[in-house]
């Protein structure tokens, strides 16, 4: 089998991530139902502090945080030094959460670098990214790690001439069409699309071109990327 390169995006395709935010808004709705606001209003206000401040800011769960404290200002019209207070302990709660990988994620990672090059390709706020992957214990198995601003075509194109990769065995693996698919086949590169049970709205978007391969889980790499027998 031929040498590839194999990179890999982290939050919801090596590990749980989207999960937490999940928890986390479902917390905020709950605070803010009982200060009189709908759950659609409050949701749709905290859309809208999103569109804000992450072209501005960036991802990452403390951001996330001042998201929602943007969001219950925006609707009370005031500060609410408790409340902001709760937000701040939200993000911190998903920040410091113990990195849980998927099933099959380490042995099949393991197994894979046995064969081909392997790196870790994430987008968010640097530092808490960095983190994870060095909690995650997978550096172990992988070459090289990079924390993106955006993953989109630029970003990409400066990868593949930076790593020097060959595009026609190097491989984009991840759960996010807007950051993973899309953009990586802009750039020449091939597709596995590993979709998670739950998909983020913000890197919702139209397969355009179809991933060159989609699975149901992380594990079934194997029969794509290892010698069989
Ligand atoms: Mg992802």
């Amino acid at each position: 089998m031929r040498r590839a390169c194999l990179l890999l995006d982290a939050d919801d395709t090596l590990w749980e991530n989207h999960a937490y935010f999940l928890r986390a808004i479902e917390a905020y709705l709950v605070l803010m139902e009982a200060h009189g606001h709908t759950r659609p209003i409050a949701l749709e206000a905290f859309r809208a502090a999103e569109r804000i401040r992450i072209p501005n800011h960036g991802y990452g769960s403390l951001g996330f945080a001042q998201s929602l404290i943007m969001a219950a200002q925006s609707l009370d019209g005031s500060e609410r030094p408790r409340l902001e207070e709760e937000f701040l302990r939200l993000g911190q709660w998903i920040h410091d959460h113990p990195i849980e990988l998927f099933e099959g994620v380490e042995a099949t990672v393991a197994a894979l670098a046995e064969h081909h090059a392997l790196a870790i390709v994430t987008k968010g706020a640097p530092r808490e990214q960095e983190s994870k992957i060095r909690r995650s214990g997978l550096l172990r198995y992988v070459d090289r790690f990079r924390v993106l601003r955006e993953k989109d075509r630029a970003a990409y194109d400066s990868l593949v001439a930076e790593w020097k990769l060959d595009p026609s065995t190097t491989w984009m693996v991840g759960n996010s069409p807007r950051s993973d698919m899309n953009p990586a086949k802009a750039a020449g590169l091939r597709t596995v699309y590993v979709p998670h049970r739950t998909l983020w709205e913000v890197e919702a978007e139209t397969l355009e071109p179809l991933p060159d391969h989609i699975l149901t889980a992380f594990g079934e790499l194997r029969s794509l990327f290892l010698p069989t027998g």
